[in-house]
């Protein structure tokens, strides 16, 4: 029920970030170079995991409808990276 635990895929995006973006209630504080959420700011919602869901969704729409760019401007994406194809394959709404 819950895919992100243990896992250190970003929630929104689904780059893989190399850390969690959230031990239980304690944020990374980090930003995804992919999406540029900042877990425990940007999406604290009050400490409340349902409403932190809820942001990571709006999140990703928003993301997804200015075309999934690559945000950070200090790293740059890895070879051939597409990340509509990344959000994708780590939707939990996938097909098969
Ligand atoms: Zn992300």
């Amino acid at each position: 029920m819950s895919p992100e635990n243990g896992e250190s895929l970003c929630p929104v995006c689904g780059f893989d970030l190399g850390y969690q973006a959230w031990e239980g209630a304690e944020a990374s504080l980090e930003i995804c170079p992919s999406c540029g959420i900042q877990f425990g700011y940007d999406e604290a919602a009050g400490g409340d995991p349902a409403r932190r869901v809820a942001a990571h969704r709006a999140w990703r729409e928003r993301w997804l409808s200015a075309g999934c760019p690559w945000t950070s401007k200090g790293k740059p994406p890895p070879a051939g990276w597409n990340g509509r194809e990344q959000v994708e394959r780590s939707s939990p709404h996938r097909q098969g």
